[in-house]
């Protein structure tokens, strides 16, 4: 069976938004193609008739410091992330998750942005970038906008791309300065399935010896990816003690909400993993924020 009918290789932004505009509907961006093209073989996903490759776009391949803010394009493959000293600099949670991501091959390809657009809960490069407060260029009819990452979903494969026709060209992330860090840490299972039973992101802001701001980022936590808000809330000016780390990790696992995946966890074994994970990044995090040093 024909997977798709047309393939269109878009050399510019406008050329794509310009191309899933005129298939009305039954067009799809691909890029890496580690998800789609898998979907579609696997009839996960119905036929296209048109697919609208995004990958030899030069804007969604640029990763560069821009208007004081670190840009990445959408297209970067996340091989490219990892070995990128910018990123290792300014992002370590963000190489840490895109290090992670499937094997070598599957780096080689798959992209940023073809991870946050999939639109599940658990991608791991999602998950960093929301720690990191990452807010989204996206492509349309009407030009450009800027999204803030988590106002992009819509539940699980969904999304405010899909039901607008438009494409992520990239996302900003903000530089860091002494006294920042984050961090990412996962779960996983050796073998067989694509996503993390628990994944967790964090960025902080160290002052002396308290947390002066925090974000936390889980994957899956509900039908779009969540913030632990309670707990952001809960560090935010306290110092960094045992004591004060102990009660976080209660507050998570009390106001987390986790399901039981028959393929992945139970949702009991993923209340006890969150306060696993909280440890290690929080920890992780901090360390890294009383160096500005790159991973
Ligand atoms: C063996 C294997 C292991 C994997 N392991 C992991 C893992 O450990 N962790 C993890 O998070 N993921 C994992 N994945 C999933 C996958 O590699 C990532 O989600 C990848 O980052 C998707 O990027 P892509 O460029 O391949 O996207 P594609 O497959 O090309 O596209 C994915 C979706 O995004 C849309 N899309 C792509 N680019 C854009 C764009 N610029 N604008 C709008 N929509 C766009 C497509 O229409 C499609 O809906 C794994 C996959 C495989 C095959």
């Amino acid at each position: 069976m024909k997977l798709w009918s047309n393939y269109v290789m878009a050399a510019t932004v406008d050329e794509a938004v310009k191309a899933l505009a005129e298939a009305g509907g039954k067009a799809k961006p691909v890029a890496g193609g580690t998800d789609l093209l898998l979907e579609l073989q696997q009839g996960r996903q119905e036929s296209v008739h048109t697919l609208v490759d995004v990958s030899a776009i030069p804007d969604l391949q640029r990763l560069e410091v821009r208007g004081g803010q670190l840009f990445v394009g959408a297209g970067v493959p996340v091989a490219r992330i990892v070995q990128h000293p910018f990123m290792r600099l300014h992002a370590p949670g963000v190489v840490e998750a895109c290090g992670l991501i499937g094997g070598p091959q599957v780096r080689n390809t798959a992209t940023l942005g073809g991870n946050v657009a999939h639109a599940l809960p658990a991608a791991d490069g999602m998950i960093s970038l929301a720690a990191m407060d990452a807010v989204a260029e996206v492509a349309g009819a009407n030009g450009l906008r800027l999204v803030p990452l988590l106002e992009l979903f819509r539940g699980p494969g969904k999304s405010i791309l899909t039901e607008n026709h438009e494409i992520l060209v990239g996302f900003y992330l903000p530089l860091r300065t002494a006294g920042q860090g984050s961090a990412f840490s996962r779960v996983m299972r050796p073998q067989g399935v694509a996503l993390p039973i628990l994944n967790m992101a964090i960025w902080l802001q160290r002052t002396g010896e308290s947390i002066e701001c925090v974000r936390i980022a889980v994957g899956p936590a509900g039908p779009t990816p969540q913030r632990a808000l309670a707990v952001e809330e809960f560090l935010y000016g306290k110092p960094y003690t045992p004591e004060i780390a102990a009660q976080a990790v209660e507050l998570i696992r009390s106001t987390m909400k986790f399901r039981t995946s028959p393929r992945r966890a139970t949702a009991e074994y993923r209340t006890h993993l969150v306060g696993v994970l909280l440890l290690e990044v929080l920890e992780k995090a901090w360390q890294r924020a009383s160096k500005l040093e790159a991973i």
